[in-house]
């Protein structure tokens, strides 16, 4: 029997992908309970982007098991069975993640309202002007009310990040992914992205997080990782891991970075 109080929100049990040759996950274990922040640090090819990636249905696993909300990702389970969903049935689930990617992504053409807006409209037919309220709601959430008319282009980075944020609350997500939102911005524009990552998940949201701003993991995250060359080093409570890690690894990468 699953109880959805203690269903993880994520669960990844030994999962594994290879391109080719280069295994790039190797047997990746861990879960984030439903309001919590997991924070993934790493060295850059350690497969941090892959694993957001497997969740999100942008890459297959090869093995292991990874669900999310108690339902497995691209398959089905009868009996001993499985299935894999339908196209149909894998966006309907995918519909349910959000992500937001270091480069942001915005439909150039559409102003910073529009790009909000277009999904709800398109992929779950909500009227137009229902979907334009909601989207100023979420705009003004992300501190960003009197923007809604401007086009990325005459955004600043971390303005069209926090549109990116908002383009992704508008489809109701139950799980949010972020693979290094704040690494293609100036300096000067980080801190707003992340006071809008932080207000999001003192609001309950349950977040996945590829960061190397350890100031928000110490202070945000519920749980850090560290993962390299595909494994999981070592994890636990930020603040442990960071003023004590207890692998070599682990300690070389944070001499680098804090
Ligand atoms: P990270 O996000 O930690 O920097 P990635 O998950 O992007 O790491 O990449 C991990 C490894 O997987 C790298 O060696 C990368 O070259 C390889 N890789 C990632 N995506 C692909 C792909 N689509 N095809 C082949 N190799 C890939
Ligand atoms: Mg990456």
């Amino acid at each position: 029997m699953t109880d959805s109080s203690t269903t993880p929100m994520v669960l990844a049990d030994g999962v594994s992908k290879s391109f080719g040759s280069n295994e790039v996950l190797k047997s990746i274990s861990l879960s984030v309970n439903q309001g919590e922040v997991l924070c993934i640090v790493g060295p850059s090819g350690s497969g941090k982007s892959t694993f957001l990636r497997c969740i999100n249905h942008l890459e297959r696993v090869d093995a292991g098991r990874l669900s999310v909300d108690g339902q497995l990702v691209g398959y089905r389970q009868h009996g001993d069975k499985l299935y894999e969903l339908k196209p149909k049935e894998a966006s309907k689930q995918r519909r349910e993640i959000g992500m937001v990617f270091q480069r942001f992504n915005l439909f150039p053409h559409m102003t910073a309202l529009e790009n909000v807006m277009e999904a709800p409209m398109r992929v779950k037919g909500i009227p137009k002007s229902q979907a334009a309220a909601r989207a100023q709601e979420l705009l003004a959430r992300v501190g960003l009310g009197t923007k809604g008319d401007h086009y990325p282009a005459h955004l600043s980075g971390g303005q069209q990040q926090r549109v990116a944020i908002a383009r992704a609350l508008a489809m109701d997500p139950k799980l949010m992914l972020f693979d290094e939102p704040t690494s293609a911005l100036d300096p000067e524009l980080v801190g707003e992205v992340l006071d809008v990552m932080k207000g999001l998940a003192a609001s309950g949201m349950t977040m996945i997080v590829v960061t190397h701003e350890m100031g928000f993991a110490r202070e945000v995250a519920d749980e850090l990782v560290f993962m390299d060359g595909g494994v999981v080093v070592e994890s636990g409570d930020p603040r442990e891991v960071l003023a004590n890690p207890q692998h070599q690894r682990t300690q070389a990468f944070l001499s680098k970075v804090l």
